[in-house]
């Protein structure tokens, strides 16, 4: 039997009378573009993370987009970001006229190092999107710091850590704005594209909900020039439904996680958990001196791996315009040599983790 990556089957078959209801009843209702099902969920996931808003969008490109336009974010500005994380923080960022500048990361846990960060501050700096990735909260205390004194806006990319914390507050919600994603794998997943952003501030909020929707602010009246980034109401009933479970889901994913670090010790280097992150596990990572290898084998095996990432971005040739060579982000492009996503999804069970950890084992003894 192959160990998918992530099953999502699975994860449908687990709650699968809840959804085709809520698919039958989303059709039934003919209500499919913003209204009241969207509406609804945008209240019950302000409330889940704890802001004063949320603002559904089509997709976590378009609400890191969204949230960075609105935050002021421009042609001639630099954002600061890192390179090992999905093409769509930077291409965001591009999106709005502005240059991607990429820091180079915390090795220990893969997020953006605050003083490597600080060391790229120009005077054209307007932004930093931190990124929580695989689910490990960034270092946000020292990043508000330098942002205060540098006068710089802080963008959260929650793509990756919905639930996540820092020191006990919910991601997202501690800087000026978080972005989601509900990709179907991100820890709360759709049956197709869907993103939101959260922020306290309303003035924002409303500018985003209008932008998203051709700038309106009634059916026939633009204030501005928009577009279409709706969150498409089948989805957001759907994530609605699936809001009410996830909760369950981080703590199994936790739970295994713990699991993978017990019997992985010594073996792989497992990772790193800062003790003021609350860590929903997103993706389980581990890093390996002979990464390719060790994929191969487990592939070999019918366990499905993944790397998260193997170009970071400044070797991308989507981003070879901005001349970063490769050696300037030396932590970042070891990562990107050396990480290995294993398998994780709620619905993994030991057994399977079990042959995931034996497979593992069997390559360290073979290589001696
Ligand atoms: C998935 C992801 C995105 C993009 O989200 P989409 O919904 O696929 O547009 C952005 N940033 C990170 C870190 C991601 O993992």
């Amino acid at each position: 039997m192959r160990i998918p990556l992530v099953d999502l089957v699975a994860g449908y078959e687990s709650i699968r009378g809840e959804i085709d209801r809520a698919i039958a009843e989303t059709l039934g209702s003919a209500s499919f573009i913003m209204g009241p099902t969207v509406a609804e969920f945008e209240r019950s996931f302000a409330a889940w993370i704890g802001a004063a808003r949320a603002v559904g969008v089509a997709n976590g490109t378009e609400a890191v987009r969204l949230a960075a336009s609105a935050c002021g974010v421009g042609p001639g500005d630099e954002v600061i970001t890192v390179a090992n994380t999905f093409i769509a923080t930077a291409e965001a960022i591009t999106a709005c006229g502005a240059t991607p500048v990429f820091a180079d990361i915390d090795e220990a846990t893969h997020v953006i190092d605050p003083a490597d960060l600080e060391r790229r501050v120009t005077p054209r700096t307007k932004a930093i999107v931190c990124v929580h990735l695989y689910g490990h909260a960034c270092d946000m205390d020292p990043i508000l710091e330098i942002a205060r004194r540098r006068d710089l806006v802080v963008i959260e990319d929650c793509a990756q850590c919905h639930g996540g914390r820092y020191k006990g507050r919910t991601l997202g919600t501690i800087g000026r704005v978080g972005c989601f994603s509900m990709f179907p794998a991100k820890i709360l997943g759709a049956f197709g594209d869907a993103g939101a952003v959260v922020t306290d501030d309303a003035a924002l909020a409303d500018a985003i909900a209008r932008t998203r929707d051709h700038g309106r602010i009634s059916k026939h009246e633009s204030a501005s020039v928009g577009c279409n980034a709706r969150l498409d109401a089948l989805q957001a009933r759907i994530l609605t439904v699936k809001l009410a479970h996830v909760d369950g889901w981080i703590e199994a994913r936790r739970r295994l996680a713990a699991s993978y670090d017990a019997a992985l010790a010594g073996l792989v280097g497992t990772p790193k958990v800062r003790d003021w992150a609350f860590h929903p596990f997103y993706m389980y990572v581990v890093r390996a001196a002979r990464r390719d290898a060790l994929q191969a084998h487990l592939e070999a095996e019918g366990i499905g791996c993944g790397i998260h990432y193997p170009i970071p971005l400044h070797l991308q040739r989507a981003y070879a315009h901005l001349g970063v060579r490769r050696g300037s982000l030396p932590r970042t492009e070891r990562a990107a040599d050396e990480v290995l996503s294993l398998p994780l999804y709620p619905e993994l069970t030991e057994a399977q983790q079990a042959s995931v950890v034996a497979a593992i084992a069997e390559f360290v003894r073979a290589e001696g």
